[in-house]
């Protein structure tokens, strides 16, 4: 059952990010007239190729900044706008408060996604720095509301890979090849979701009636693992066991406290997730929350299994190059690098 904005306008803020780039490829993907909003000053020269081979493949693309009222309001006005969804940079939510307000002023937009794309942020309770970017994910979650701007908040979970607890987009990394950091007691379970699958899913609910101002679950049956079955899984692929060694509730309490950000946002939501249970300690019976599986039972989900094949063949690429004399693009475990598990 969908509403009338199947195929309508779709604007995306934030489409040069990682997150971002999910939702073009799968926008696109699904036929649907897909504008992309780029930052003007767009002095990062890679930045602006992704923009360009975003461009290739069919995306519109807008030149603005989100927290740009007049400007924001006169683009969906302007290209009759029906769908938004923000993907802007835990660094950047609250520049969605003024894009909130320009889709309440241009009166086009039949839905509107927040950058979410973690968890449940009204339910969920880190630890400082990570609550900070929670608190201000609700401040726009009820502007969004109070403004009765029709929304689907997508809660997706962490995406498939090793989740390194010091950088925020773990996938771009193989999992380790030395030893494994096991949080905890390594029992605790997550939900790991491809990030092809975050894009396809998510623009699935766009304009499905059923989503309206509902919080959606991705929890796939398939993909629920701790972080020992993670490692067993890795060991399978690679055919060697590494050693485990134990990161503690108190270390990643430690790497929190000292407040380097992003770094220790991520490590407050490993500890959400791996310690404390924040995805799987609540069942998701609201009258405003439903599950992604129930409501597209037939629709797969890409297994960790197969995230972990596709790790396994970069790997194999980047030993291959290395063999080859040509370097290697990235170390293989980029330390640091950037974070966040999930959000
Ligand atoms: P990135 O930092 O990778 O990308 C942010 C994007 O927003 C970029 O395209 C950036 O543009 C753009 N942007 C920032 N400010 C503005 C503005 N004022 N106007 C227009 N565009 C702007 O973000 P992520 O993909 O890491 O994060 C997106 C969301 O996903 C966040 O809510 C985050 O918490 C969540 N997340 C979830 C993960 C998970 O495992 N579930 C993992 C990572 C993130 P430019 O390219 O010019 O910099």
């Amino acid at each position: 059952m969908t509403v009338s904005t199947a195929n309508g306008r779709v604007l995306i803020v934030g489409a040069t990010g990682f997150i971002g780039q999910f939702l073009v490829e799968a926008s696109l993907d699904a036929g649907r007239p897909t504008y992309v909003l780029v930052r003007p000053s767009c002095v990062n020269h890679s930045k602006n190729k992704v923009a360009k081979a975003l461009q290739d493949r069919g995306a519109i693309l807008l030149h603005g900044l989100a927290n740009d009222k007049e400007l924001m309001e006169k683009l969906l006005k302007e290209h009759q706008i029906e769908i938004v969804i923000s993907a802007v940079g835990g660094d950047k939510i609250l520049d969605q408060l003024s894009l909130v307000e320009a889709i309440k002023a241009a009166g086009t937009v039949k839905r509107f996604l927040p950058s979410e794309f973690g968890h449940d942020v009204d339910r969920a309770d880190p630890v400082e720095p990570g609550l900070t970017m929670y608190k201000e994910k609700r401040q726009v979650r009820q502007l969004t509301e109070t403004l009765a701007i029709p929304y689907t908040y997508i809660c997706c979970n962490s995406i498939a890979s090793w989740p390194y607890y010091d950088n925020r987009h773990p996938s771009e990394v193989i999992p380790p090849l030395d030893q494994f950091q096991i949080y905890g007691d390594g029992s605790v379970k997550a939900y790991f979701v491809a990030g092809t699958d975050i894009g396809k899913f998510t623009m699935k609910t766009v304009d499905d009636i059923r989503t309206v101002n509902k919080s959606v679950h991705f929890r796939p049956a398939c993909n629920l693992y701790n972080i020992n079955e993670l490692a067993t899984l890795w060991e399978k692929k690679i055919g060697r066991t590494l050693p485990r060694v134990t990161v503690t509730e108190n270390d990643l309490l430690s790497a929190a406290a000292e407040n380097r950000i992003p770094q220790s946002i991520v490590a407050s939501f490993t500890h959400d997730i791996f310690i404390k249970g924040c995805q799987v300690n609540f069942s998701i019976d609201g009258r405003n929350e439903i599950e992604v599986s129930s409501l597209y039972p037939n629709e797969p989900f890409r297994t960790l299994d197969d995230c972990f094949n596709d790790f396994l063949v970069k790997m194999k690429d980047e030993n291959m190059k290395q063999s080859n004399g040509i370097p290697a693009p990235k170390p293989v475990v980029e330390t640091l690098a950037i974070t966040a598990t999930c959000a």
